[in-house]
């Protein structure tokens, strides 16, 4: 075992510290975690966990949730630099006035937002659960943010709600085009394409298969075929090849990558574990507020 590795896991032994990472990570990091999964899972399993520390591999938005549903835990984040483009897209400005225009409105607040846009939201979602947090709300106009492509996605199917859209997006997933998962396709006719709802609606409409990070992995694993398109970032084909060591897993393009997911590297994660350091911290109000519509999220998601 290489020695970074050992010194990790000593760490994780003395510091009662557990390490959970999202599949869009590196690989060298999905090996040393002890949970890997995508935004939904990782929020769960945070609240399973007996461990009095939880070292958060992933963007910063998931080290807050952690923070927001285990405010007595300490979440450690490898690198406080690395966050999702996608967390500050939504305005508050803009809520509040489309709270003001509809009486019977529910805030739905993607997972990958900051804590403090989560603060003025009704419920959060991730692209596991959002159909189904969705359609048992009670309310008839729904406020989807910050992801377009997710919320146009969801109403496509819940067309007895109405839906006010934000204009936020994954530029990983947005930057797949139509024409490339067909080119893929054209080079691999026997695969099947599996779609990411992040990506927009012209490619959503190409998959065989539209879900969540977990929901690809799933879907691949139990699937009869061999060969699989994979629209979703690189990180994403660790967890694949290594379910499914027979099987042939493409991209559609070259750049389906993360620049921030792979910030993190073993290097801080023993360091923020050995000197403690990077430990998510936030304002009282703020917790409050955004800790509701994430318990929220849970409770629908039973
Ligand atoms: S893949 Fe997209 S949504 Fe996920 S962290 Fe990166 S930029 Fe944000």
């Amino acid at each position: 075992m290489n020695r970074m590795i050992h010194d990790i896991q000593k760490l994780k032994t003395e510091k009662d510290a557990v390490i959970l990472a999202h599949y869009y990570v590196d690989e060298e990091i999905q090996e040393i975690a002890d949970y890997i999964g995508d935004s939904f899972y990782l929020s769960q399993i945070a609240t399973e966990v007996p461990h009095d520390t939880i070292v958060l591999c992933g963007v910063t938005f998931m080290g807050e949730s952690a923070k927001l549903l285990n405010p007595q835990k300490t979440i450690l984040i490898p690198n406080s630099s690395a966050s999702c483009p996608m967390a500050d897209m939504a305005s508050i400005e803009k809520i509040q006035a489309v709270k003001e225009e509809y009486n019977d409105l529910a805030v739905v607040c993607y997972i990958n937002s900051t804590a403090e846009i989560k603060s003025y939201s009704d419920v959060c979602v991730t692209s596991a659960n959002a159909l189904k947090i969705v359609s048992n709300l009670p309310n008839q106009h729904i406020y989807f943010i910050p992801d377009e492509n997710l919320g146009r996605y969801i109403a496509s199917q819940l067309p007895e709600k109405h839906f006010i859209f934000d204009d936020g997006f994954c530029h990983v997933h947005a930057e797949i085009t139509k024409e490339e998962v067909l080119q893929s396709k054209e080079l691999n006719p026997n695969a099947q394409i599996l779609v990411h709802p992040e990506c927009t609606p012209d490619v959503v409409q190409l998959g065989d298969y539209v879900g969540s990070t977990s929901g690809i992995i799933q879907y691949a694993t139990e699937s009869t075929c061999t060969d699989f398109i994979v629209c979703t970032e690189i990180g994403i084909l660790h967890q694949l090849k290594k379910k499914n060591p027979q099987k042939h897993f493409y991209t559609a393009n070259s750049i389906q990558y993360c620049p921030n997911m792979k910030r993190i590297t073993l290097n801080q994660v023993h360091d923020v574990l050995k000197n403690s350091l990077n430990s998510v911290s936030l304002d009282e109000e703020t917790s409050s507020a955004a800790n509701l519509p994430l318990h929220r999220m849970l409770e629908l998601a039973q």
